[in-house]
């Protein structure tokens, strides 16, 4: 490990919980010589915003084994990366519509092959564990004893702490303004205060804000930006331990949130809010309330006197088919994680570990992980990552 600050063997750009994620398996894989730059603080980026609901549950083979070798993680932290980050292991329950019991029945079984422990459960069980829920609507239902929901910041701290404690060095308040490439090789990157960092190897983690540093070099990275909106209910009355609800008639995720409160997410996404990320209105449009308000009444007729306690919105940024870019960029030297389309979080340990993998090995060390899933060039492909199960309307991050 060399203790010049303007050397490294990786340079991580973005010290969200990718970047993170991906400093720390370096350091996993004996590479400690990595230097982490964010331009604000760690977690600053759309992770500080994340509702943080971890399941297993895609119809994506890759990122169902993806998701399960990250609950090892999540559920260990504190032995693997030193600290409590927040998981809170809640189990995860998802109900459909009839129109989706061949297919939810077809995901758990692809999940399954990968190692997730899944199974169809019946109406009265998850009554039991929603008594307030109106169940009536759905046809099926599944349910994941290891599901939950994380602290999406803490983990991020977790892993750069992790990181820092193997070797690694974090500049915070530190912007890329380039990435350095000679004669098809990364050489360095350039920062916004026209000093440099000489590197051979640049792991591209900066979110929506990754994009104008590939344009650069004739890379089209295709993400847009989402805004999304997060609704906190006081729910007025003692819940006890209910699980992560993810309602898949009317198209929401509910989890608890805090000291006895619910949070309320959007999982319909049919109609995209376009947003910039640098300035986005960080809270609900009253139009997105009186939505969620009535889609909340009806899944939960059973809440008393429930109230309205907070808003808050955050922004996805979305690939063409919703699903992330882990991988080779076509200059050697460069590996990009990005574009997490919203469900980055319950996959970080994992891309942590995959971007490690493209590091030192250039393919992932995981069968059931597939390099070629993840690859930059399927768009160009015309070869998207689309769930062989999708779900009605759902979109395809399940
Ligand atoms: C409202 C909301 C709810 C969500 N809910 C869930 C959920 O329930 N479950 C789940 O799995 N996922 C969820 N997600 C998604 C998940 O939070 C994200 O996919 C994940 O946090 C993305 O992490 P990232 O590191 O890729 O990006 P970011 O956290 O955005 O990090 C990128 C970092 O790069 C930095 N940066 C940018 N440009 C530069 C530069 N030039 N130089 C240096 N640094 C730079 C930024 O400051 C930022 O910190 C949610 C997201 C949102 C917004």
């Amino acid at each position: 490990m060399t203790a010049h600050p303007d050397i490294a063997e990786v340079v991580v750009v973005g010290g969200g919980i990718e970047g993170c994620a991906a400093a720390w398996a370096l350091t996993r894989r004996g590479v400690t010589d990595v230097t982490v730059v964010e331009r604000d603080t760690v977690g600053s980026g759309g992770t500080g915003k994340s509702s943080g609901v971890v399941r297993c549950h895609y119809g994506v083979s890759s990122l169902a084994a993806m998701a399960t070798r990250s609950l090892d993680v999540l559920e260990n932290a504190e032995d693997v990366l030193g600290v409590d980050v927040g998981f809170r292991r809640t189990g995860y329950v998802v109900g459909v519509g009839e129109q989706d019991v061949a297919a939810l029945h077809a995901s758990l079984a692809d999940q399954r092959a990968v190692g997730v422990r899944t199974e169809s459960v019946g109406r009265a069980e998850v009554a039991a564990l929603w008594p307030t829920a109106d169940l009536e609507p759905f046809a099926a239902f599944a349910w994941e004893e290891r599901g939950g929901y994380g602290d999406a910041h803490r983990t991020a701290q977790g892993f750069a702490g992790a990181a820092r404690r193997a070797g690694a060095r974090l500049r915070q308040g530190t912007t890329v303004a380039a990435i350095r490439v000679t004669g098809g090789r990364v050489t360095g990157v350039e920062l916004a205060d026209g000093s440099h960092i000489a590197t051979g190897h640049v792991v591209l983690a900066a979110g929506p804000w990754s994009v104008p540093l590939l344009a650069d070099h004739g890379i089209d990275l295709p993400i847009t930006v989402h805004r999304e909106q997060i609704v906190l209910v006081d729910p007025g009355q003692p819940l006890g331990p209910v699980p992560v609800f993810s309602d898949l008639v009317s198209l929401q995720y509910i989890r608890p949130e805090g000291d006895g409160g619910l949070l309320f997410g959007n999982s319909d996404l049919s109609v995209l809010d376009p947003a910039d990320p640098d300035r986005y209105r960080n809270r609900a449009d009253d139009s997105f309330l009186e939505t969620a308000v009535d889609k909340i009444g009806t899944r939960l007729p059973g809440l008393a006197n429930p109230a309205v306690s907070a808003t808050y919105a955050g922004c996805y940024d979305v690939t063409p088919d919703f699903n992330p870019v882990v991988s080779g960029s076509g200059i050697d030297g460069l590996v990009v994680a990005a574009g997490f389309s919203g469900h980055g979080f319950k996959i970080s340990p994992a891309v942590g570990t995959l971007v490690a993998d493209l590091v030192v090995d250039g393919t992932s060390s995981d069968p059931d992980i597939r390099t070629e899933d993840l690859r930059l060039s399927r768009f160009g492909d015309g070869d998207l990552l689309t769930s062989p199960h999708p779900y009605v309307g759902a979109g395809q991050m399940r």
